[in-house]
């Protein structure tokens, strides 16, 4: 089972990358970077590893255990623990282990790799931020609010001139 993280990253985070030469897409840049590391080299400074046919084996470090059911594959680039379910990819292991967002993931894996992030910022998608989002229901309520106050009022100042006979209330 492999996760695809540049999909999840994509649908619920929208983060697109900032590129000092235009734009880039974080999915491209994971990319380039997934492509110059090993997992098992990655996953080797936190757990313990050992060769085991095609894989590596070692004590999954998401669950107490005393026998190995994590595996590393070097051939596919993802782990796995048959113990407890844990899988996906490099990026997913640091933000899974380290607690690291997706953006500090790519930066620490980027620094290890030697791929320069200086001039690179994450923004999030503008159509799918949560701020912005909830930014719009505020002017929304607002603008819904003075559309209220002001109707009240003009209603206040019609009934006033009204005689009692042709008032608005009901
Ligand atoms: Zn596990």
């Amino acid at each position: 089972m492999i996760h695809s993280i540049s999909l999840n990253v994509r649908d619920s985070e929208g983060f697109t990358v900032n590129a000092k030469a235009g734009r880039m897409k974080s999915d491209k840049l994971l990319e380039e970077i997934k492509s110059k590391i090993d997992i098992v080299e990655i996953i080797s400074d936190y757990v313990q590893l050992k060769k085991a046919g095609q894989n590596y084996k070692g004590l999954c470090p998401f669950h107490a255990e005393k026998t190995p059911s994590f595996m590393a594959s070097q051939v596919k680039q993802i782990f796995h623990c048959f113990g407890c379910g844990a899988g996906g990819d490099v990026v997913s292991f640091l933000m899974k282990h380290e607690n690291l967002s997706f953006p500090d993931a790519l930066q620490y894996l980027a620094q290890k790799t030697g791929i320069e992030l200086r001039d690179i910022h994450f923004v999030k998608d503008k159509s799918s931020g949560k701020r912005e989002r909830i930014m719009r229901l505020n002017e929304e309520a607002m603008r819904f609010f003075m559309k209220k106050r002001i109707a009240s009022s003009l209603r206040r100042i019609i009934r006033s001139r009204l005689p009692e006979d042709l008032s608005l209330t009901k």
